[in-house]
């Protein structure tokens, strides 16, 4: 590779992972090997309207069209155009393409301000702040070595406190925040970093050795690990639910890297739960706890409710009410056992066009909810922060929430945590209902759907309401989305019959 054109995007993922910001350069079929799911192009798309949106607090900016097009930059800023949309500083070695730069005549250069689509600023994670610290840092060097006078470096992201009224306010939709200072701090280190960064982005060969990320928990790999780690079993170590980084660094310097080869002594250092976890692992054995799950079904009341609601993350609030990323909860399924024996009913709701569904949902549930006995969900922090959020902003139903969410049970407690009383070893350390079922319903999956998990059903339901789909595509995924919540419920129902099984 003759010259690399080191670009802020880069930069960001070498600050992550060298290796991997290699890999996007020198092998971009394994870096891009995973196709982009439709929830990520959502999170894209989301990030480009905000970048958009945030151009109204700046009107009437010239825009740089073309990501290349250093020349047109040239133009507008010697011409002092006071509003720029998109223009693009490069030199040699490095190329940033910052979001909108503003004319400020009293200090007779530019305000700068990165646009981004978190609600997390400054007084939100420190990894967050850091980084786009870094990101405006990254920039900045770039714009002195071209003698570019740029005044202040402003991070421009979504206000989390921000409640909709009937019309969206752009201003009170953003926060502004001057990281001016911040930003001065890391200047003596950055442009170290990035000719480092740039050094070894120039090497041909790829980077020899194991991957950092060998130190680190399944979760926290990267999208092309399958090949930077492929040396790891299918239940690896990594996999070791909550495991504290120095013991899987033990295990991993002592070449354990399969769960089947931890010896007697490895294990003992473990937590009972993670034991449990090895153990059963080990011996290929379902196990459980007679007592536990005794108590925990006898606690159900008839008739029981199983509910699973979908909902869709809107990062720029729709509806009155709303604030950023505040979840619109547009689908239920619901299944109901009336009596111990009974026949199981199952009814739902879906709200299919852009406008709030509060109302109706809420209705809807208030219709086909027993007045009485338990409401079983699968992680009830989920459904019952979603039901807090409802009666917020719909004060009417308060009672009626409040209610429901007494009754609520979480059926997920016998496989989860500390409180877990069945394991298998399929479940493979995880409690999340994908993995349960196939465990302990084999015969039900959800690989045939349409329609395959949450983030996917958010997506859709995004693309059927803003008008995405022809009208017979939409219909398809409209009976996509009910199949795919219908069968979350009738996989709690089977999940609670083999807990009844298990003890009788
Ligand atoms: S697996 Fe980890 S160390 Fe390897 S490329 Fe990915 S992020 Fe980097």
């Amino acid at each position: 590779m003759q010259n690399v054109r080191l670009t802020k995007t880069d930069f960001l993922i070498a600050k992550d992972c060298n290796k991997n910001a290699w890999l996007k350069l020198h092998k971009p079929d394994i870096y891009k090997a995973k196709p982009l799911t439709d929830f990520d192009k959502n999170i894209i798309e989301t990030g480009n309207e905000i970048d958009e949106l945030a151009r109204q607090l700046f009107p009437d900016g010239a825009l740089v069209e073309n990501r290349d097009d250093i020349e047109l930059t040239k133009k507008l800023i010697s011409e002092h155009t006071s509003v720029i949309y998109q223009p693009v500083f490069s030199t040699n070695e490095y190329m940033a393409v910052a979001d909108i730069i503003v004319w400020n005549d009293t200090q007779n250069a530019y305000d700068l301000y990165e646009v981004k689509s978190s609600t997390a600023g400054s007084d939100g994670e420190g990894r967050r702040t850091n980084e786009y610290v870094i990101d405006l840092a990254f920039q900045k060097k770039v714009i002195e070595m071209l003698g570019v006078p740029v005044n202040s470096y402003n991070l421009v992201r979504l206000n989390k406190e921000y409640v909709r009224g009937a019309e969206l306010s752009i201003p009170d939709l953003f926060t502004i925040e001057d990281l001016s200072e911040e930003v001065d701090k890391v200047m003596a280190d950055i442009a170290s970093q990035m000719a480092g960064v740039r050094e070894y982005l120039l090497k041909e060969d790829e980077p020899a050795g194991y991957c950092d990320c060998i130190y680190k928990t399944k979760g926290n790999h990267c999208t092309t690990s399958w090949y930077s780690l492929h040396e790891l079993p299918e239940y690896s170590v990594h996999r070791i639910s909550r495991i504290h980084k120095t013991k899987l660094s033990a295990f991993v310097e002592s070449e354990t890297l399969d769960i089947q080869a931890l010896s007697y002594e490895q294990i003992e250092t473990l937590s009972d739960i993670q034991q449990k976890q090895v153990n059963v692992a080990q011996s290929g054995k379902v196990e459980f706890d007679e007592e536990e799950i005794t108590k925990f079904l006898d606690q159900l009341e008839y008739p029981l409710a199983f509910i699973d609601y979908e909902t869709y993350p809107s990062a720029i609030p729709r509806f009155l009410g709303y604030k950023p990323y505040q979840q619109i909860p547009f689908q239920f399924s619901l299944h109901v056992i009336e009596k111990p024996g009974g026949e199981m009913v199952h009814t739902d709701f879906l709200h299919t066009d852009n406008t709030n569904p509060d109302e109706s949902f809420l209705e809807a549930l208030q219709v086909n909810l027993p007045a009485s006995g338990s409401i079983l969900v699968w992680n009830q922090r989920f459904e019952k922060g979603i039901n807090q959020q409802l009666a917020e902003r719909n004060p009417a139903y308060s009672q009626f929430v409040e209610n429901v969410n007494g009754r609520v049970i979480d059926l997920i407690e016998p496989f989860d945590g500390n409180k877990a009383a069945y394991w298998h070893p399929d479940f493979m350390g995880k409690s999340s209902i994908k993995y349960v079922l196939p465990a302990l319903v084999p015969d039900m999956s959800y690989k045939e759907l349409l329609v395959q998990d949450g983030g996917m059903a958010a997506d859709t339901w995004n693309r059927i309401v803003t008008g995405q789909f022809s009208e017979e595509e939409a219909q398809k995924h409209i009976n996509g989305l009910r199949e795919y919540c219908s069968l979350d419920t009738l996989a709690m129902v089977k999940i609670w019959e083999v807990l009844v099984q298990t003890v009788s």
